[in-house]
């Protein structure tokens, strides 16, 4: 009897709180507000200083600088080059193709990359300017046009997508060159595959603090939330293809532990 209860119980537990043969569970809500909530409010409005680009440090691995792909390949099964078109500095989504991934493995880094949204008038929302920068392959800031551009606040430039809004919107017009600077630690898992730190980013967009050692709660998605799932120590950084054409330049990266073997 006390068996049948149980089983009872286990039945009508919410199956989003079980992430199948994953010792990780699916993530609650990390706030009041449902995920992609309309509700939400927006970051406010902050002007940035005067656009400017980079220059890597010393010890960085520069995956682009003006020229050509070969730091990157297609994120498609053949994994061959890098279908996007570089032109005059920097190199831009070739819609339709899909994303792209560094041929190099890196996990806790610091990342540099400008990005800027296309000028032609574009739908809104979320089909305006969109691309992302998923680190590990999984964990996406995300890249749109924020610029007068309403979207729901977990999704707009500057975003954990899905989890965490940027704490300000200091993004410029289209056409113009913004920057991320982005401080990330991976998770760790223990033998059995639970996550025994999340993953935490930091990030500099237009030079100002969006997110401060921001937990990640699990890989980001659309629709719903994702449980932390065991991975290498270090994989690859991607770039997505949402059938936008984003441009990007200056594009470094430091490790931040020792390279994985
Ligand atoms: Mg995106």
């Amino acid at each position: 009897m006390r068996t049948a209860s149980l089983l009872l119980v286990l039945s009508f537990a919410p199956a989003t709180l079980v992430a199948q043969g994953n010792p990780n569970p699916v993530p609650r809500d990390p706030s009041q507000w449902p995920q992609h909530s309309m509700d939400r409010p927006r970051p406010p409005v902050v002007m940035p200083g005067p656009v400017g680009t980079s220059t890597p440090p010393s010890d960085a691995i520069v995956l682009f600088d003006g020229h050509g792909l070969e730091a990157w390949r297609s994120t498609n099964p053949t994994a061959g080059p890098a279908p996007w078109r570089v032109t005059r500095g920097y190199f831009e989504v070739a819609p339709g193709t899909g994303g792209i991934a560094t041929r190099e493995r890196f996990g806790d880094v610091q990342l540099h990359i400008e990005w800027s949204s296309p000028t032609e008038a574009g739908d809104s929302g979320q089909d305006r300017g969109n691309s992302g920068v998923f680190l590990m392959g999984r964990y996406e800031v995300q890249v749109l046009d924020s610029w007068e551009n309403p979207t729901y606040a977990d999704g707009q430039a500057g975003s954990i997508y899905g989890q965490f809004p940027p704490a300000v919107n200091p993004i410029r017009a289209p056409g113009e060159w913004n920057s991320y600077d982005i401080v990330f630690h991976r998770p760790r898992f223990d033998g059995q595959g639970r996550v025994t730190t999340p993953g935490r980013v930091t990030l500099f967009f237009n030079g100002v603090l969006v997110h401060d050692e921001q937990v990640i709660i699990g890989p980001t998605s659309h629709g719903r939330r994702s449980a932390y799932e065991t991975h290498d120590g270090a994989l690859p950084i991607s770039l997505q293809d949402h059938g936008h054409k984003v441009r990007f330049r200056s594009v470094w990266v430091r490790r931040l532990e020792p390279t994985a073997p």
